[in-house]
């Protein structure tokens, strides 16, 4: 097994009160989501990273989390800043896959790349994208 390169990224919510570190691969799998979740939970179109396992390190205390029966019955957890209430995390216990959300990082110079995710499904009318940015 070849260790992948990783770069370390720092990041953290408006208020403050979260602060991370991750690390993700040179060229992270990105995802703008267009789900009817994401829409009820943080208004709209969500740009989220695919994490591996423990890339983030992050205090949890500080998070609450709130888990949801997604589509095709996945179990989800997001979680989010106690006090800003800031989206950090969504976790699809099916898969065992977490998820960052990509604006906390300070810096997102890096994410140059996002496939659509849920887009056939749901999205803003006003939202058109290229075909090679959808998600196979
Ligand atoms: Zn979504
Ligand atoms: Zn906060």
């Amino acid at each position: 097994m070849t260790e992948k390169k990783m770069i370390k990224y720092d990041g953290g919510c408006i208020c403050g009160e979260i602060k991370f570190t991750v690390k993700l691969d040179e060229k992270p799998r990105v995802f703008n989501c267009h789900c009817v979740d994401c829409r009820k939970k943080l208004g709209g179109i969500i740009t989220i990273i695919q994490l591996r396992e423990n890339a983030l390190e992050i205090d949890e205390s500080k998070l609450s989390t709130f888990t949801h029966s997604g589509g095709s019955k996945n179990i989800i957890t997001k979680s989010f800043c106690k006090k800003c209430a800031a989206p950090v995390t969504t976790y699809v216990e099916k898969w065992g896959v977490s998820y960052l959300y990509a604006g906390l990082l300070n810096d997102i110079s890096s994410l140059k790349h996002a496939k659509n995710i849920f887009y056939k499904e749901s999205h803003f009318p006003f939202m058109k994208i290229n075909e090679e940015e959808l998600s196979t």
